[in-house]
C-alpha cells in the first residue's frame, strides 16, 4: 500500500481543532473537541469522512482507529455513489418532491396572502409569494413536513409507551444529516429527523419504536434486536426501504450503527 505523508493542518477554534489526516486515497477531517468518545461519519453528498474525538486522543490512536475502519468507510463511499440522490431543489415548476413516500410534480403559484401547498393527483401546487428566495420556499415546505410529522408522532408514542411500559417526556423534529433519530434515554427525549416526512410512513413508525426502545435498551445489543423482532417483526425490510429510498442533496445515513444513542 502506498504511504503518504499525512499532511496535518489544524485551525482552532472554541470548542475543536479540526486537522486532516490521509489514509491511503481517503481524506479524513478529524475534529477534536470535549466529548468523551470516538466517532467516524461518511457525510454526504460526496462521501467526506470525519471523525471526531476527545481533545486528549493522540493522532496515531485515530489512525490506527481509522485504519481498522476503512473496509466500512469505503463502503460508504460506494453505497453513495449508488444510491439515487436528487441535486438541491429550487422550488420551480416541473421538480419532483416527495411527500409520504410519494413523488409529486411542483406546480408553482404565487399569492399576496397567506403560503399554502394543496395536493391535487400527482401534483403538488405550492403557492407563496412572488419575491420569494428559494431559502423562504424552501423553509415553508420544511415547516410543512414539520407539522405532518408532529400530528404523526404523538399517536405513535401513545401507542407505544402503553407497549413498552415507558414514558417519552419529549421530542422534537429536526433535520439530520446523517440519523434517522435520536434518543436520550436519561432526558427520556427523542428526535425524529424531518427527512422521514419524504418517505413511506412506515419509515417513521420503525425509527419512533426504535428510538423508545433506547429508553429500555441504550445499545443495539441482541436484547435490542429481541425486542425490535418481538414488535415489529418486519423491521429490516422497512430499514432497507429507508436506506434505499430517494436522497435529498445532503442526505445520507451513515453513521456505524450504535451511534443515535446520546450521551
Ligand atoms: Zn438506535
Amino acid at each position: 500500500m502506498q504511504r503518504r505523508k499525512p499532511y496535518l493542518k489544524s485551525s482552532r477554534s472554541n470548542e475543536s481543532i479540526i486537522e486532516n489526516m490521509n489514509i491511503g486515497d481517503i481524506n479524513i477531517m478529524v475534529v477534536k473537541k470535549d466529548i468523551k468518545n470516538m466517532h467516524l461519519s461518511v457525510l454526504p453528498p460526496d462521501g467526506k469522512v470525519r471523525i471526531t474525538t476527545p481533545m486528549s486522543t493522540n493522532n496515531e490512536t485515530i489512525r490506527l482507529f481509522a485504519m481498522t475502519k476503512i473496509a466500512w468507510i469505503k463502503a460508504q463511499i460506494a453505497k453513495f455513489e449508488q444510491q439515487p440522490r436528487q441535486t438541491e431543489r429550487e422550488y420551480v415548476t416541473g421538480e419532483s418532491h416527495y411527500f409520504w413516500g410519494k413523488r409529486y410534480r411542483l406546480q408553482l403559484a404565487y399569492t399576496t396572502k397567506a403560503n399554502s401547498i394543496r395536493f391535487t393527483g400527482n401534483t403538488v401546487v405550492l403557492t407563496v409569494h412572488k419575491d420569494s428566495t428559494t431559502k423562504q420556499r424552501e423553509n415553508y415546505v420544511n415547516e410543512w413536513y414539520r407539522a405532518e410529522l408532529k400530528k404523526r408522532i404523538p399517536p405513535l408514542i401513545e401507542q407505544w409507551e402503553k407497549v413498552l411500559d415507558v414514558k417519552v417526556k419529549d421530542f422534537g423534529v429536526k433535520n439530520m444529516k446523517t440519523r434517522w433519530g435520536t434518543c436520550n434515554a436519561k432526558a427520556s427525549r427523542i428526535w425524529i429527523n424531518l427527512q422521514l416526512a419524504k418517505k413511506p410512513p412506515k419509515g417513521l413508525e420503525y425509527i419512533v419504536l426504535h428510538e423508545m426502545l433506547h429508553l429500555i435498551e441504550k445499545n443495539h445489543n441482541k436484547n435490542f434486536v429481541a425486542l425490535m423482532d418481538m414488535h415489529m417483526p418486519d423491521w429490516r425490510t422497512t430499514k432497507e426501504m429507508l436506506n434505499g429510498f430517494v436522497l435529498d442533496k445532503y442526505e445520507g445515513i451513515t453513521r456505524s450503527d450504535d451511534d443515535d444513542v446520546d450521551e
